[in-house]
């Protein structure tokens, strides 16, 4: 998703304190950044924010990082933040593939929204729930890892059970229509609303690889 012409779009990024601009420096530091020593969720690839930001307003007992690539969608994440304060929300402009030196075994879980798909196979290792991403995620656990997926696309949301099978993980929950499922307190977001709204079916996982040293 990439946003032309968001207006003053380096003013926004730069009067923020949402915006980590030097994520690498809270490496195994964040939850000294969030002052507290509560579990910390990110979802990769957070879009305009929606999701992540109705998240931390219900959950403050639970700190929040939302990881975006582009600049300009992550302004009009920026821009829903005007009003509120929330001081279990960060965020991170970043390309995920770095994301090994963002986090040191400290992410409690991981949230994969509405991925992109890259539907050719010759991308296929550039999808967020590739092994190749699975494989980076592993470091950044602090313990069991954990990852909750939606999509509307089917195709992606086979070849993601399969590398999670592959690699380890197994399934906790699962739904081919997750707005007609007993899967509670769902939040939203913006492809999810619009997805939806055209009659798509929403898929849902929760899968959990359990690491033998964790708590
Ligand atoms: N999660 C949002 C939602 O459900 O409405 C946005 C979904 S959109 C299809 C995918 C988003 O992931 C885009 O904003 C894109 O820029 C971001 N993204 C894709 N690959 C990424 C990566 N490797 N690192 C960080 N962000 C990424």
């Amino acid at each position: 998703m990439r946003l032309r012409n968001v207006k003053n779009k380096e003013e926004i990024l730069k009067n923020t304190t949402y915006l980590v601009l030097n994520p690498e420096d809270y490496k195994s530091k964040w939850n000294k950044l969030f002052n507290n020593s509560n579990p910390i969720y990110i979802e990769i690839g957070m879009g305009k924010g929606d999701f992540i930001i109705e998240n931390a307003t219900r959950y403050q007992d639970i700190n929040f990082i939302g990881i975006e690539k582009y600049d300009s969608v992550i302004a009009r994440a920026i821009e829903k933040l005007n009003d509120k304060e929330l001081p279990n929300l960060k965020l991170v402009r970043m390309d995920a593939r770095l994301i090994e030196e963002v986090f040191d075994h400290e992410i409690d879980l991981i949230y994969l929204n509405f991925s992109d798909p890259w539907p050719k196979k010759r991308h296929a290792k550039k999808r967020l729930t590739s092994e190749v991403f699975l494989d980076k995620y592993k470091s950044i656990f602090k313990g069991d890892n954990s990852i909750i997926m939606k999509t509307d696309n089917m195709n992606l949301f086979e070849y993601s059970l399969e590398s999670f099978s592959q690699n380890g993980y197994i399934i906790e929950k699962i739904s081919l229509d997750l707005h007609n499922s007993d899967i509670e307190n769902n939040i939203e977001t913006e492809y999810e609303k619009k997805f939806s709204s055209k009659g798509f079916n929403i898929y849902y996982v929760a899968v959990k690889k359990v690491v033998n040293n964790s708590k």
